[in-house]
């Protein structure tokens, strides 16, 4: 009975997160993206072959700024000094603005450069390259801080807000955490009250944690309103200045381990009275706004950590080529090769997903919420071990702070916790993906316990696309014929895939809602799955391109290679856990450690 009754609360409680969840992500019928088409068994081709390249004419004017910043950063951007004082200068921020980056994607006519997201993607990366506290400030602003105003901002809205944050004079930040809100971002507490006119909403409440809290003139401040006639609330995102009266920094730069030259900041709104025009998107949609701004920060931190890597590999290619013991440069052990040619074929990996993700962007795919997360989980985790696998070829040298592998390492930690840790994005990749195959079972589920004519109809359809599915091997149409094996291999391994999806969604049903070990291994191979056909496609076009270009060097490449092979590995060894793993006792004794033995979960 007791257990009933648990049950009964949980299932309420599962229902409310499902319906939020649906309310969030699934605003209407959409083409099938990508990361979706996957966990169906399908290869959505459209979106990832042929490579994206950006047009000729956006090229030149990307290779103009490129050239600009490069000489600007080459100038004036010293990443030590900036992580010992602690502080991003004035005219670094001012010449930024300057060479355009602080409003790259923002239209002309509120002076910004216009740029694609794939344009822009190049930009973060070149700042990735050289300083994480640079790139990561930003980050807050550009990709985040000003996003919600781009994309749901009214012409009145931009008119009056853009001009002067797209050239620096001002800069912008995004304040969605607060205490109770971290990981669990709807939970955010800080309130808006309409004032009885209506005309103005009154703000309160502390957020933590904001980059550019305390340097910001503008800020994206997610609050709760009211849902008129309801005792519910629902979130809003308002833009808020720091001029408005009640509005109190509580600590301006939060004393911290890595990105030290970024402000990390707190601050409390005290019946901070915001007008209403300074509502960004509908009423009580702030969590979808907050979301989507969030997909376009996981897209830039894909470019800053690509960026990153590449500087791994540079560094960790001139030591190993330069140090030697055992008469033998460190270039020489299998084991230090070992790490090199990982750095290489992740990094190569690594830009070729950011490139298709941005792509995604560009080209209107409306729900790239999966692949921006893989994204994100994929590029943060890698850097992670490209950073650690440097360091260990410098040895002790790596310690010591004048070399920047150590700040490197303590730059880098924070981006497999921010912008959504890697475990709820982890199993949110897996979750949203297997939902599309999932509810094709439960309409056949239902049909059999509860026949009906229009159940059967919608049920036989169902079957039919799951059967389907599981009999077909989708073709990976690439250009290249040497290719072909590769090509073939992704094949069965996306067909094997979608078996094992169905197999994990009828063996454990719902309760694999709370399965994350299961749920990891599954997002695991999606990332795989996602991350080879980003590495083949662009491996495809470079291959196309110098055929067209009269190149008759072979056709190797040995990064994609490595990656393919490693990849494809890794994806079997994600689906053979799925039947193989200790997971009984790891669960098991984590309970016991926690002191929850008589936990069921
Ligand atoms: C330097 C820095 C800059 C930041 N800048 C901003 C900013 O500009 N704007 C902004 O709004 N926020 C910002 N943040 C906040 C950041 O987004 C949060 O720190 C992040 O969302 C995690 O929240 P939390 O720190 O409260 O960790 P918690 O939510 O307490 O989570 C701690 C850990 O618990 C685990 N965990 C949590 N939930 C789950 C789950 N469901 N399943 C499995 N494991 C789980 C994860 O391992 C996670 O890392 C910043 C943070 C830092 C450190």
């Amino acid at each position: 009975m007791f257990g009933r009754i648990r049950f009964m609360k949980i299932d309420v409680e599962r229902q409310k997160e499902i319906q939020q969840a649906e309310e969030l992500l699934f605003a209407g019928p959409q083409a099938l993206g990508f990361a979706k088409g996957l966990f169906q068994g399908h290869f959505v081709a459209d979106w990832v072959l042929p490579y994206p390249r950006i047009p000729a004419a956006q090229q030149t004017e990307l290779d103009h700024s490129l050239a600009e910043l490069r000489e600007f950063l080459d100038e004036k951007l010293d990443p030590a000094a900036i992580d010992r004082q602690a502080e991003i200068p004035r005219d670094v921020i001012d010449g930024l603005g300057r060479v355009g980056v602080l409003g790259m994607t923002a239209p002309a006519e509120y002076g910004g450069r216009g740029f694609t997201q794939m344009a822009n993607c190049k930009v973060l990366e070149e700042i990735g390259r050289r300083c994480a506290s640079t790139s990561v400030f930003v980050n807050a602003h550009h990709s985040i801080g000003i996003r919600a105003l781009l994309l749901f901002g009214t012409h009145e809205q931009k008119q009056k807000w853009l001009p002067k944050l797209v050239n620096g004079e001002q800069l912008g930040a995004f304040a969605l955490t607060e205490r109770e809100a971290g990981s669990d971002a709807a939970n955010l507490q800080m309130m808006a009250r309409p004032t009885e006119d209506g005309s103005h909403f009154v703000l309160n409440g502390e957020k933590r944690y904001i980059t550019n809290a305390a340097i910001a003139h503008v800020l994206t401040v997610m609050a709760r309103t009211p849902v008129p006639g309801s005792n519910k609330t629902a979130i809003t995102a308002f833009l808020v200045t720091p001029d408005m009266p009640g509005f109190e920094i509580l600590e301006a730069c939060m004393p911290k381990m890595g990105i030290r030259g970024t402000a990390t900041g707190r601050f409390a709104l005290r019946d901070v009275k915001v007008p209403k025009e300074n509502i960004l998107g509908p009423m009580g949609k702030g969590l979808k706004v907050a979301l989507t701004v969030l997909d376009f920060g996981r897209t830039t931190f894909g470019a800053c950590c690509t960026g990153a890597a590449k500087t791994c590999l540079r560094l960790a290619t001139e030591h190993a080529n330069t140090r030697k013991q055992f008469n033998k440069t460190l270039g020489e052990f299998h084991l230090v090769k070992k790490k090199i040619a990982r750095i290489a074929a992740d990094a190569y990996a690594m830009e070729a997903m950011t490139t298709i993700t941005a792509s995604l962007i560009d080209r209107g795919l409306e729900d790239y919420m999966v692949e921006t997360a893989i994204l994100k989980v994929f590029t943060t985790e890698r850097l992670w071990e490209a950073i650690n696998d440097a360091f260990q070829i410098y040895g002790g040298s790596a310690y010591f702070v004048d070399l920047p592998v150590e700040r490197m390492l303590r730059d880098a930690r924070i981006n497999q916790i921010g912008e959504g840790s890697n475990e709820v994005l982890t199993s949110f990749i897996a979750l949203v993906g297997m939902r599309g195959p999932g509810m094709e079972f439960k309409e056949i589920y239902d049909t059999m316990l509860k026949p009906s004519r229009a159940g059967i109809g919608k049920a036989w359809t169902a079957g039919m696309h799951r059967l389907g599915a599981a009999v077909r091997i989708p073709d990976i149409p690439v250009a290249s014929a040497e290719l072909g094996s590769f090509a073939n291999q992704l094949g069965r391994l996306i067909w094997r895939f979608n078996l094992a999806v169905n197999r994990a969604l009828i063996a454990y049903r719902e309760p694999i809602l709370d399965m994350q070990l299961v749920q990891e291994r599954i997002a695991g191979a999606a990332m795989d799955l996602f991350a080879s056909t980003c590495v083949l496609s662009r491996w495809d076009a470079e291959l196309q391109l110098a055929r067209r270009n009269g190149d008759s060097r072979p056709s190797t490449n040995g990064a994609a290679d490595l990656f393919l092979r490693q990849s494809f590995r890794r994806i079997r060894g994600f689906l053979a856990g799925l039947k193989n793993n200790d997971d009984k006792e790891l669960i098991a004794t984590a309970n016991s450690v926690l002191g929850k033995e008589n936990s069921t979960g």
